[in-house]
């Protein structure tokens, strides 16, 4: 079996075009599909020579180098089929089934490739600057790539055995009454192969970790918890496909912005006679210094909001907001003078500096006539 010609196998000529190999094989990998066929070898290995044949004339640049120098002038430049369980071979099947033939799917089975995640993720730290106004960083990642000693198996040699709880159908069969259920195999979680010996090079891992260097762009506004998805930046399966890499932020705080998505808070420490004066003082903000105008009388814990002052948003939309508290300032103590001028300040008011007096005065008569009643 392993000499028949691709073209062969899927039953079309060597001119035939992309759609007639397409229509082809679709013919084809439903009538052998091991799913029509439980327990059929010979079906499930004609399903994996048809895949086989249609993973390279499927495409153009396979087809070609096979054209001119066959099978092993594609292993040569290591553009062979390299399927090699029949996860492998279910993954072609269904991206180019979709989900139309949801029935075939075998989803107990379906998993990735590789014996990891093929995502990874990333914390990265970023000062209060860095992420308000958006930076380039360079950070070294470790990602997982199947081990060359073993091909990504974990086994010595790449010797994977044959599962002995599921006989390699990566599956096992309860019976419960009359009712019978298959699970995934506990064994080999349901690979169907297990490992007899470990490779030494891995331990068993089946991966090495590789080092690469990344450049990232970070937009203005990130905050703490957002992530940052790159393509293809991710762990490596036996395919050299990667998956992506995610980028998980904290920002640091500032000492003196306090951060709430895209608001920005600032604490305004005014001394008391300023508030009672009036004064117009300048506050710092993201792009330089601002003018903040204190009215006469303004009160301590008084807001001001700057629109369009604060962090710029991350997805492209509005800008938050500066706000600006104010913080009363009382003198800590005070000298003598200070003291006799304050005294004569009060007093210029009259009544007015007695605001308890005249609050409480009806309060204190009715009091009275409530205890006489007594
Ligand atoms: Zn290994
Ligand atoms: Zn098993």
């Amino acid at each position: 079996m392993e000499t028949l010609d691709y073209y062969a196998i899927l039953q079309v000529s060597r001119d035939a075009t992309g759609a007639e190999i397409k229509k082809a094989y679709r013919k084809l990998a439903i009538q052998y599909h091991p799913d029509k066929n439980p327990g059929d070898k010979e079906a499930e290995e004609k399903f994996k020579l048809i895949n086989e044949a249609y993973g390279v004339l499927s495409d153009e640049e396979k087809r070609a180098i096979y054209d001119r120098y066959g099978k092993e002038g594609l292993e040569r430049q290591g553009a062979g089929f390299h399927a090699e369980s029949m996860d492998d071979i279910m993954d072609i099947f269904n991206s180019m089934f979709g989900g139309a033939f949801g029935g075939f799917g075998r989803t107990q089975r379906r998993q990735s490739t590789a014996n990891y995640a093929m995502d990874l993720e990333v914390e990265l730290d970023l000062s209060f600057q860095e992420a308000v106004f958006g930076c380039e960083k360079e950070l070294t990642i470790h990602y997982k790539s199947p081990c060359n000693a073993c091909g990504g198996t974990g086994a010595r040699d790449g010797k994977l055995e044959t599962c002995a709880t599921c006989g390699g159908q990566g599956q096992i069969v309860m019976r419960q009454g009359f009712m019978t259920f298959a699970q995934e195999c506990p064994h080999c979680q349901g690979r169907g192969e297990v490992i007899r010996q470990k490779c030494p090079e891995c331990d068993g891992q089946s991966y090495q970790l590789k080092e690469e260097r990344i450049k990232l762009s970070i937009p203005a506004g990130i905050d703490t918890g957002n992530r940052l998805r790159i393509p293809a930046k991710g762990n490596e399966d036996r395919h050299g496909r990667r998956g992506d890499l995610y980028v998980l932020f904290y920002v640091e705080e500032d000492e003196h912005f306090v951060r709430e998505g895209n608001n920005l808070y600032i604490e305004v420490p005014v001394f008391f006679t300023q508030c009672i004066l009036g004064e117009t003082i300048t506050i710092p903000s993201l792009d330089g210094e601002l003018e903040l105008q204190l009215k006469a009388g303004t009160r301590d814990r008084a807001q001001f909001v700057f629109r369009g002052k604060g962090v710029p948003d991350v997805h492209g939309g509005r800008t938050g907001d500066l706000i600006a508290q104010i913080k009363m300032i009382l003198p800590k103590k005070l000298d003598g003078e200070q003291k006799a001028l304050l005294e004569q300040l009060q007093e210029s008011f009259g009544l007015e500096s007695k605001p308890h007096k005249s609050t409480f005065e009806s309060a204190f008569e009715k009091i009275k006539s409530w205890l006489k009643g007594k």
